[in-house]
């Protein structure tokens, strides 16, 4: 563990049961996170990557405790985040916030914007009376980059953009310390989604936010993220500064989903890696290294044991035999 962790994730694990049959008996488990640790420093954002059911999202929800680990732990500030929970849930969970892809579909069409964003306000003592509470929630969506008078409408009379501008208002309203971003641009349009971005980094600069910041999308982990995790079923893959991954990425799968995306810069050409086959089963993942199924340089080992997290230098950690030990 680093001294200056902020946030100190342990082996930190979330199998779900899958059921069967008239009785539901547990015939098996999703492994959705299985073993992963990273630390974050505060004010940071630290990316997460990877294709759909490797298990980034059950990281952000596992991370603030939303969904209870399996096993592992989560360090916030130096205490246990659990045992937070337990001692005083109502502070863990105004100073860790999360804000979901569906914009819509996370907001209560019936509420207005002010009572959307004022509930937490009041639930947290933040602004007594009304008015004061009526200015604390216009003040706070200037911030989210909307107009004070949005305060009195609803969800439906919004653009995509701006509801999920409406979510970024609830999340800060509360003045959290984390704040847990799961894919909140994937639903937007290109156009929309630098501008809810670049608020995102003014609010983070100005109020000394420390982000999760979930995505599959590889261009909007590259302008968010100082640093990067790239995922695969479940199991981290590798870690590095974002400018060490995109520059210089060590694991096999890391170099296969890079590859992919066009190099603005066309002189420096880069060979694409195409996978072959498909995701492996959560359910039943591959023994020993997981991707050794889809790698292009597998060797015997790979299929036999697992790939340890191995420092490749300078904050660059990558899971892969090719690296040691
Ligand atoms: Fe490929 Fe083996 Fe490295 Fe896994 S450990 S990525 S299978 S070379």
């Amino acid at each position: 563990m680093t001294n200056d962790a902020y946030i100190q994730v342990e082996a930190l694990t979330k199998y779900f049961p899958v059921r069967k049959g008239f009785f539901k008996r547990v015939v098996g488990q999703v492994k959705a996170v299985d073993g992963v640790s990273f630390s974050m420093r505060r004010g940071e954002t630290l990316g997460i990557v990877g294709e759909s059911g490797c298990g980034k999202s059950t990281i952000g929800r596992t991370m603030i405790h939303l969904l209870e680990p399996t096993s592992g732990s989560v360090r916030f500030g130096g205490q246990d985040v659990g045992e937070m929970l337990r001692t005083d849930a109502k502070s863990l969970r105004r100073r860790m916030q999360i804000i979901f892809q569906d914009p819509y579909g996370s907001l209560n069409p019936r509420l207005t914007v002010k009572e959307i964003v004022g509930e937490g306000v009041k639930f947290h003592g933040l602004a007594r009376g009304k008015k004061a509470l009526d200015s604390y929630v216009a003040d706070v969506l200037v911030e989210a980059g909307l107009l004070p008078e949005h305060r009195h409408r609803y969800p439906h009379e919004f653009s995509g953009g701006q509801r999920q501008r409406i979510c970024i208002a609830r999340a800060i309203a509360v003045r959290p310390e984390v704040i847990v971003c799961d894919e909140p641009v994937s639903a937007l349009d290109v156009s929309i989604q630098s501008q809810v971005l670049n608020t995102l980094k003014d609010l983070q600069e100005r109020e000394r936010l420390t982000y999760l910041f979930i995505t599959h999308d590889l261009s909007v982990v590259k302008f968010i993220s100082d640093r990067v995790v790239i995922m695969y079923l479940g199991k981290m893959m590798e870690i590095a500064p974002t400018a060490a991954i995109f520059d210089n990425p060590l694991h096999p799968y890391a170099k296969a989903l890079l590859s992919s995306i066009p190099m603005p810069d066309p002189t420096r050409k880069t060979e694409q890696v195409l996978l072959e086959g498909d995701i492996p089963s959560p359910i039943n993942p591959p023994s020993g290294c997981r991707f050794h199924t889809r790698c292009p340089q597998a060797m015997e080992r790979c299929s036999q044991s697992e790939p340890p997290m191995t420092d490749a230098g300078e904050g660059h950690g990558v899971a892969c035999f090719l690296y040691g030990p």
